[in-house]
């Protein structure tokens, strides 16, 4: 026997189960726990549990909505991602204190205008004698994007248009210090899914946000698909949770200047790429490599700048004892993402905002070199020649196959470094960030699956491939 369900039906039933949750912010129904101050955001939800379960609610009203209004929905969140760019770039250094509220206004507007959209969606389509056989990208369903606080809005932002235009739903578990401003960006992006005539709910999260809660996440059993973007402890976890993850990790990307190259420019493109939001992006160049014919000029570039402090290496332990941890393993998290001024102050140098780093020579083993710092500190080592250079750049970039950038005007190095250090961004004589579309071709992507191998994340990414095939009943000719 055939049971036939019809539209109204289903509304029925999706009305009922949403009564029965009801949302944190009040919009469908009672509260059922105490809430914090997250709640008056769309799609936020007292537990976990039932952020999942408001998802797959949401899901099953997506299912029915169509391409061309999914096209529209993603076209009404670009919009409001970009007239929300200012307000989510002050709010993200309000509450984080990090990074530089310019930088972070570029990094939202980049998203909302490059992130592919449905279009980047493939369908193959075979036909002949035996009929028609079709492949098309499926959604998986609900996935869990747990997002970095160096990227607060940025990820949500990329994250919400590449995963919704594929289909499907998303629970977002945030940094708890970012979580006021993430889930800020997911409150517009739900205004502006539902302006579209989209369903509510398509972006949720839970109230709280802390590991503890992105672990519950990742083994709840309605999770389909997990994306992790942060550093490697939260990859790690979403690989041991048994089900399918993407994992987006930690770099340390080392930039290599080559005799060959423009020292000038190279210069300039390294303090663009490297200050860019004080150093927060896992792109950013985190430490120069310089051969020894253009190491004298590099360094005179870097002074002639203007814009940074190049330090006197007799200054270089009181900056160690600042900046990094007490293992010197890592960075001091204090100044994470801070200006240059801020360090510099420190030191007793005085220096305004518009002092983009502090570079200063150090040696291969140097933590500077070996760890990412994520502020705009910039060690710069010297090697004897290129095939040293690469060495050492395949050393310290330790196997993370991130990114990497060179200078050089010699094609041949281009490719030996390129193949060399394999890493999932490549850039060749320009500012880091041209790695992800901006001021360089091609789309972008704040999930950069390197660990797991997906690469610059897109729709297509967050998709299974369905085959679907009919016979007989359809003839080529
Ligand atoms: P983080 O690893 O501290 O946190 C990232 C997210 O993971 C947060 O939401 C955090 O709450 C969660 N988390 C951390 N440990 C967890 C665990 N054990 N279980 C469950 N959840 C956990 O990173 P961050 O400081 O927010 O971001 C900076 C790091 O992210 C840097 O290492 C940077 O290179 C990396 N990053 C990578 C990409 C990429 O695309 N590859 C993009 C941005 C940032």
């Amino acid at each position: 026997m055939t049971v036939q369900i019809q539209d109204s039906q289903i509304e029925a039933i999706i009305q009922q189960v949403m009564a029965q949750l009801g949302s944190a912010n009040g919009a469908n129904g009672r509260s059922p726990s105490p809430l914090p101050r997250a709640a008056h955001y769309r799609g936020v939800f007292a537990t976990p549990d039932e952020a999942v379960k408001a998802a797959h609610v949401a899901l099953a009203r997506f299912r029915r909505v169509s391409l061309t209004q999914r096209k529209a929905i993603i076209q009404a969140m670009r919009e409001a991602a970009i007239e929300n760019a200012q307000k989510l770039a002050q709010t993200a250094v309000q509450e984080t204190h990090m990074g530089r509220v310019s930088d972070k206004v570029l990094k939202n507007l980049l998203v909302a205008e490059k992130t592919p959209g449905v279009e980047i969606l493939p369908n193959d389509a075979y036909v002949g004698d035996d009929g028609l056989t079709l492949e098309e990208c499926a959604p998986f369903g609900v996935i869990l994007a747990v997002t970095p606080v160096t990227n607060p809005t940025a990820t949500v932002i990329n994250n919400a248009i590449s995963m919704v235009a594929a289909g499907n739903t998303v629970v977002f578990a945030p940094h708890p210090a970012s979580q006021n401003t993430s889930l800020m960006a997911m409150d517009i992006l739900n205004e502006a899914i539902e302006s579209a005539g989209g369903p509510p709910n398509l972006l949720v999260a839970a109230a709280e946000a802390t590991i503890e809660v992105a672990g519950e996440l990742m083994h709840h059993p309605q999770i389909n698909l997990i994306v992790t973007t942060g550093g490697p402890a939260v990859v790690d976890a979403a690989l041991r949770s048994g089900k399918r993850a993407i994992g987006a990790a930690a770099g340390n990307p080392p930039v290599l200047v080559d005799d060959t190259a423009d020292p000038v420019k190279a210069a300039r493109d390294i303090i663009l790429g490297h200050s860019f939001d004080n150093n927060m992006p896992c792109t950013s160049e985190k430490e120069v490599i310089v051969t020894a014919g253009n190491a004298d000029a590099l360094m005179a570039a870097f002074r002639a700048a203007g814009n940074v402090c190049v330090l006197d290496p007799s200054r270089l332990p009181e900056l160690e004892r600042l900046v990094l941890n007490e293992k010197r393993s890592g960075p001091n998290r204090q100044y994470i993402g801070q200006n240059a001024c801020v360090i510099l102050a420190e030191l007793g140098i005085a220096a305004d905002e518009e002092m983009r780093a502090i570079i200063v020579e150090v040696g291969k083993d140097h933590p500077f070199v070996r760890h990412e710092l994520m502020m705009p500190v910039l060690g710069v080592v010297r090697v004897r020649d290129f095939e040293e250079g690469v060495e050492t750049a395949v050393e310290v970039e330790a196997g993370l196959r991130h990114s990497a950038i060179i200078h050089s005007s010699n094609i041949y190095h281009m490719s030996e470094f390129g193949r060399a250090i394999n890493t999932t961004v490549f850039v060749k004589n320009a500012p880091s960030y041209a790695g992800l579309g901006f001021g360089g071709e091609g789309h972008t992507s704040f999930t950069i699956a390197g660990r797991t191998g997906e690469g610059m994340t897109t729709a297509r990414t967050f998709t299974r491939i369905r085959r679907c095939t009919l016979v007989g009943a359809f003839s080529a000719v």
